[in-house]
């Protein structure tokens, strides 16, 4: 099912074509997106309606949810989802309140002192997909960390279902967040909307969230186009997992179709050191995807998904940081000493009973991370990225002596005789 390759056999091409992901040669979908980009800029809530009812199959006289209309809907769903969401909640909250911590002020020289403090980004956009499967639990971990941030305005947009409303499970974390509107925009039209403003989406300062490969194309365009930053790239989701002889095969194939089933152009990768070990996941696979429901996805997602057998877990996890996951399992007795050679990765999961399922839904750490190779560059969502920290400092007369000759020196090298004379000035002032 999977095709598999010999790592020892495998050329620069090969892995030139094994590591690409989400190329997009010809184009086509980015002048696809630039022109609802450019649609949105020109046209604002009369383009979102035009795609609503093209893309989302729904016809929408408002574009959004008031808290009212929110309140409803949550109260639709079970007590046993709520709790489920609430745990949710606590304890990703847990795990990024410890992130935002308060830096020491640093004496560079006597009297020249330097700190750092965090400034809460005051308008941001998250985007919670909802084309192929609705994720409430996204909203948890993009709406979490702008709380604890202390965002002032938090615009949250996601496609609007068949019956152009959101699901319960969305609302019930919007009341969770306390947030009291959502707008039924989505795809690349949703990233225009929170880019430019329209009369019904306001205007973001930053864009967050995943998406297909048209949020996410539209998401980097826009940094470019409408003075607007983003998270990152969150395109399509992917897994790689480094598992050995001590592996169970079943937990290894549920892992990897956990991955696969979240849309056809998702990647599923097996790094294994025993060819027998590949041929058991390839075994269950078979057994596990006959009981899936999205089973028609996760064939698409693993017919474009492969193995590689290695000679050792260093090639294994060679192989790992040059592909550079969204999601690492470790999936080997022997994880310890690996940890300090993940270079490059989004998040990592480490021993058999750590699925990458708990770091989806539950456990506290962030599901939106870097994926198609950013993982080299990018961190996954933090509270860090919803501040921005700004640098002050103060300088004493002692400090102004202390320093002083230093940058006089320093502008007059680089010609900069009013840089200087800022100093100069002061400096013939206090002696
Ligand atoms: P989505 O909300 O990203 O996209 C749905 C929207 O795409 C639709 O509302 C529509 O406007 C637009 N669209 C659909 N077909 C189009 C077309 N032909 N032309 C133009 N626009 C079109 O939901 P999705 O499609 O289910 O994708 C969600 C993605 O998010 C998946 O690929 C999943 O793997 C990924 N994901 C990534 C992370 C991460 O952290 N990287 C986390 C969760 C999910």
């Amino acid at each position: 099912m999977l095709k598999t390759y010999r790592y020892s056999s495998l050329q620069a091409p090969d892995f030139e074509r094994l590591l690409a992901r989400n190329t997009d040669p010809s184009r086509n979908i980015e002048q696809l997106v630039t022109d609802i980009l450019e649609d949105v800029k020109t046209n604002g809530d009369v383009a979102l309606k035009k795609y609503a009812e093209k893309l989302d199959r729904v016809q929408l006289t408002q574009l959004y949810l008031t808290a009212e209309e929110i309140a409803a809907l949550a109260s639709t769903i079970g007590r046993e989802q709520q709790r489920a969401l609430e745990i949710a909640f606590a304890n990703i909250y847990r795990f990024h309140e410890t992130q935002l911590r308060k830096e020491r002020a640093i004496e560079t020289m006597p009297g020249v002192k330097c700190w750092r403090e965090p400034r809460p980004i005051e308008k941001v956009g998250l985007y919670i997909p909802g084309g192929s499967a609705v994720l409430p639990s996204t909203l948890l971990m993009l709406g979490v960390p702008a709380r604890i941030a202390g965002c002032k305005e938090i615009v949250v947009c996601s496609p609007p279902q068949a019956d152009g409303k959101i699901n319960g499970y969305i609302a019930y974390c919007l009341q969770l967040l306390k947030i009291d509107r959502i707008y039924l925009v989505g795809g690349a039209q949703a990233v225009a909307a929170m880019a430019y403003g329209t009369a019904s989406v306001p205007r973001v300062d930053k864009i967050f969230g995943p998406g297909n490969q048209y949020v996410t194309k539209a998401k980097s365009l826009v940094q470019g186009l409408a003075n607007v930053s983003i998270d990152m790239p969150a395109g399509p989701s992917e897994v790689l997992v480094i598992a050995d002889g001590s592996a169970n095969p079943e937990y290894v194939a549920a892992d990897l179709l956990a991955q696969a089933e979240h849309g056809a152009d998702s990647q599923a990768i097996l790094v294994s050191t025993d060819p027998y070990l590949i041929d058991g996941v390839q075994t269950a696979l078979k057994v596990q995807l006959a009981q899936l429901p999205r089973a028609t996805v996760a064939e698409k997602a693993l017919a474009n998904s492969y193995a590689i057998v290695c000679g050792d877990l260093e090639e294994a996890i060679a192989f790992s940081n040059r592909y550079a996951p969204e999601h690492l399992i470790l999936e080997t007795d022997n994880w310890e000493p690996l940890l300090r050679k993940v270079s490059n990765a989004g998040s990592v999961f480490v021993g058999h009973l750590t699925p990458e399922s708990a770091g989806d839904y539950a456990s506290g750490t962030n599901h939106t991370l870097p994926t198609s190779g950013f993982a080299r560059s990018y961190s996954g969502v933090s509270v860090d990225a919803f501040v921005k920290k700004i640098t002050f400092q103060h300088i004493t007369t002692d400090g102004l002596r202390n320093i002083g000759p230093t940058v006089e020196v320093l502008a007059e090298l680089e010609g900069l005789q009013a840089h200087k004379n800022a100093v100069s000035l002061r400096l013939a002032s206090i002696s």
